[in-house]
């Protein structure tokens, strides 16, 4: 088993807990469990990533927990094709929770997205570290007071050591995969933001492609230049 932010590492991973009997759930999961793992994913940059991540822990059978950040700068979570992942990956089993960003209005956000999949929002996650609690939030779990050891690959950085090395070593685990740097297979960071922007301009190049088509059919009905 080699550690890295690969597919094949991620899928070690969970087949190791699942052999050390841990169960995976998202927050909304978690009972009395002896051992078990909250797996959980912050939606930073690409819905895109996380839907390819989501597919392959149902073919895995685990469920987890995908935070959407209302405030991406590189996906809108409204967009029609994010709406249909989202409501997919909550069709999968999936936890669908609010990334929140306490400059903003969270029950305004938590409203928006909870009508995306249909399902009222149960937990959150908060985007930058030492952010203060917004006050509305009163009701939904918020990541950071789950009582279980936690674990990040913020930064592409396992701080305290890779997911690996904390499977049977700690019976409660609260771990935080970002699905951008995993399914891109990325070697490091700027390979990581390379791959992703790629991804970002092929998915625009195709949505600008139909725009230029449906003016010029429009025109052409019309009669007018294009
Ligand atoms: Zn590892
Ligand atoms: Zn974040």
């Amino acid at each position: 088993m080699k550690c890295g932010f690969t597919i094949q590492h991620f899928k070690e991973c969970i087949e190791l807990a699942k052999d050390k009997d841990y169960v995976i759930v998202p927050p909304v999961g978690l009972v009395e469990q002896k051992k078990v793992i909250v797996l959980r994913h912050d939606i930073d940059w690409s819905v895109e990533n996380a839907y390819e991540l989501a597919n392959i822990e149902y073919d895995l059978g685990v469920s987890a927990a995908y935070y959407v950040y209302m405030h991406s700068a590189t996906y809108s979570a409204l967009a029609p094709k994010s709406m249909s992942m989202i409501k997919q990956m909550y069709g999968m089993g999936h936890e669908i929770g609010l990334h929140y960003d306490s400059r903003y209005s969270m029950s305004f956000e938590m409203d928006i997205l909870s009508r995306i999949h249909n399902k009222a929002i149960y937990s959150c996650s908060q985007h930058y570290p030492g952010e203060t609690k917004p006050e509305s939030y009163q009701g939904i779990i918020d990541c950071r007071d789950l009582e279980l050891k936690y674990i990040s690959d913020s930064g592409m950085n396992w701080r305290e050591g890779c997911m690996c090395q904390w499977i049977g070593k700690k019976d409660k685990l609260q771990i935080l995969v970002h699905p951008e740097w995993w399914v891109t297979n990325s070697t490091n960071r700027v390979d990581g933001i390379n791959k992703l922007f790629v991804g970002i301009q092929d998915s625009m190049a195709r949505e600008m492609q139909q725009i230029k088509q449906d003016l010029v059919t429009y025109c052409k009905d019309l009669g007018i230049s294009y």
